[in-house]
């Protein structure tokens, strides 16, 4: 399995950056994990869109699915997406239609955002659209997909799990999380974990939902995890500062994700 970074930022973009975005490879399946702001442009780089075979959000949060909407523009109005002849392209009568695994009332809150300037149904119509429950065990290609609830501002928040059917190793996504048991369980011995370190010290007041690099650090040491990246973390917070204290907490060496980061897993 290979794993590609398209973007790393929090809720805020760093400059000339994405939000979370991940391309899932292997052999010839392509996932692409969150599909925040940016996203689209930077995986364009690395991977034709109409070649990718499904997305899988994790929460409906706007910094992990928003990207949705020019990838929704791509697969529907591209002139090579036509069923006619366009200029140099042949027409085709099999446009691409990616799969779309989304929680569940990801349809209602599609249609809320695209409704506010055009049609409800953008994104329903560019992808093949089915919210997933979160114990439902998905196939695509090789890989095995998992999910595991996580706490967070929206209820319905998801940790990921890819795992290899043909010899690769295993993948945890924990999504955006307060500091919980919930992921060191899910991620126990996984091979990389892309972990959240959102925040430069722990929420004053009100209810948590993130956790800093220290607490990153501390849950991939919990759950044994072979190898840990920190993701969602803004360039406005330095980034020798968050890789030392993640490092410390879990005892062997943790870096900032950078866009472009390739991961074989
Ligand atoms: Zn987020
Ligand atoms: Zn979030």
């Amino acid at each position: 399995m290979r794993v590609t970074v398209l973007g790393k930022s929090p809720s805020y973009t760093d400059a000339g950056g994405a939000c979370s975005g991940y391309l899932v490879e292997e052999d010839d399946v392509r996932v692409l994990l969150d599909c925040g702001n940016g996203v689209f442009g930077k995986m364009r780089k690395f991977v034709d869109y109409v070649d990718v075979d499904a997305v899988v959000l994790s929460h409906l949060h706007a910094d992990h699915f928003l990207d949705l909407v020019p990838f929704s523009y791509a697969l529907i109005y591209a002139p090579r997406q036509q069923p006619v002849p366009v200029d140099r392209w042949p027409g085709t009568d099999n446009p691409a239609r990616p799969v779309l695994y989304a929680p569940q009332g990801a349809a209602e809150v599609f249609r809320r955002v695209t409704g506010a300037w055009g049609p409800e149904d953008l994104i329903e119509k560019a992808f093949d659209l089915r919210e997933y429950d979160q114990a439902d065990l998905l196939e695509i290609g090789s890989l095995r997909v998992r999910f595991h609830q996580v706490p967070h501002f929206l209820p319905n928040t998801n940790a990921v799990e890819f795992s290899s059917t043909n010899g690769g190793g295993r993948l945890t996504y924990g999504a955006d999380h307060s500091p919980t048991e919930e992921l060191i369980d899910f991620a126990r011995d996984t091979d990389l974990l892309l972990i959240e370190a959102t925040l430069p010290r722990p929420e004053r007041d009100g209810v948590r939902g993130h956790i800093t690099p220290a607490e990153a650090g501390e849950h991939a040491r919990r759950a044994n995890a072979r190898r840990a990246v920190l993701v969602h973390i803004s360039d406005e917070l330095d980034t020798d500062w968050a890789e030392s204290c993640a490092t410390e907490a879990f005892g062997h060496p943790v870096k900032v994700a950078r866009e472009g980061d390739v991961y074989d897993v």
